[in-house]
């Protein structure tokens, strides 16, 4: 697979994730719709679209390019 390109500047972009440590350690998801409060569990995340974030970013530049 070749490597990505970045869009801002032509370097090379590494693949990697974004942590959310908040509570254990895991990958930040992208979830569907806005967010709601829930008293319960803080969000309410039922039955929406899920997806785990992939990122990839320029080894020059910084730039994140994000996909879910
Ligand atoms: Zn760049």
């Amino acid at each position: 697979m070749p490597a990505m390109i970045c869009p801002k500047c032509g370097s090379p972009m590494t693949t990697g994730f974004l942590l959310d440590s908040a509570q254990s350690p895991k990958p930040t998801e992208w979830i569907e719709g806005a967010p709601e409060k829930s008293f319960w569990t803080g969000l309410k995340l039922d039955r929406r679209r899920r997806f785990p974030l992939n990122a990839d970013r320029c080894e020059r530049c910084g730039f994140l390019e994000l996909y879910a």
